[in-house]
């Protein structure tokens, strides 16, 4: 049975996702304070970990960073402020999602089920080399997506780079354009929007089942590999 462990110090909020997350057939564990969690995630990972930020004793960003010396296992980030969640993947702590208070519980199932099917291992999660169907030419700023040449503007290229390179990774437009351009003089955060919907697009004439690009909202963006 897939297990989850759940670190949050309000009961209220504790109980109904334990509620929500055992109706759907996980398994739960709940810690209301970071020390005990951080001491059973390292001593015995769970299959995904709900991780309160403000919490007694250590908190959840100190939890994350102690916990991914040890385990890789997938990490759901819970926090109060969008704004923060900006902040949160400048450190890139290597959390693999995070959710914003307050959340319907119901999202908040769906998000487990996304990221726990995208790390799931097999031969297309985690792998470091292009996503499937996808092939980078790194050198002349050139991709072709199931043997169909892209055309792409170097921006849309650097995205491209980095977006699929680290799927299910969200980033922010302040960490792309950091990644993905080497001169970002004339490049704004806003503009990242633009190439993004132009690069959505020309994916989008390949493949139009799918969307390669998932905008979080508020946030940033980060690439979805097929199911
Ligand atoms: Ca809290």
């Amino acid at each position: 049975m897939t297990r989850i462990v759940i670190v949050e110090d309000e009961i209220d909020i504790a109980s109904v996702v334990q509620d929500y997350l055992r109706h759907a057939g996980y398994e739960t564990e709940h810690f209301a304070d970071g020390r005990s969690a951080l001491d059973s995630i390292v001593a015995s990972p769970p299959d995904l970990t709900l991780l309160d930020i403000m919490l007694p004793r250590l908190d959840g960003i100190e939890v994350l960073r102690r916990a991914r010396e040890h385990t890789a296992h997938p990490i759901i980030m819970l926090t109060a402020r969008i704004e923060e969640v900006d902040r949160l993947l400048g450190l890139e702590l290597g959390a693999d999602d995070y959710v914003c208070k307050p959340f319907s519980p119901r999202e908040l199932v769906a998000r487990v089920r996304a990221v726990l099917r995208r790390t799931a291992p097999g031969p297309a999660a985690g792998a470091s080399g292009d996503a499937p169907g996808l092939v980078l030419d790194d050198v002349h700023w050139r991709a072709s997506l199931e043997g169909t040449p892209l055309n792409l503007t170097r921006r849309e290229f650097g995205l491209l780079q980095v977006l699929s390179r680290h799927p299910g990774r969200i980033f922010s437009r302040a960490r792309l354009l950091e990644l993905a351009y080497d001169d970002t003089v004339d490049v704004t955060e806003r503009a990242i929007d633009s190439h993004v919907k132009n690069l959505r697009r020309k994916l989008g004439a390949v493949t139009p089942e799918h969307d390669w690009i998932r905008s979080v909202y508020g946030v940033g963006f980060a690439w979805e590999a097929p199911a």
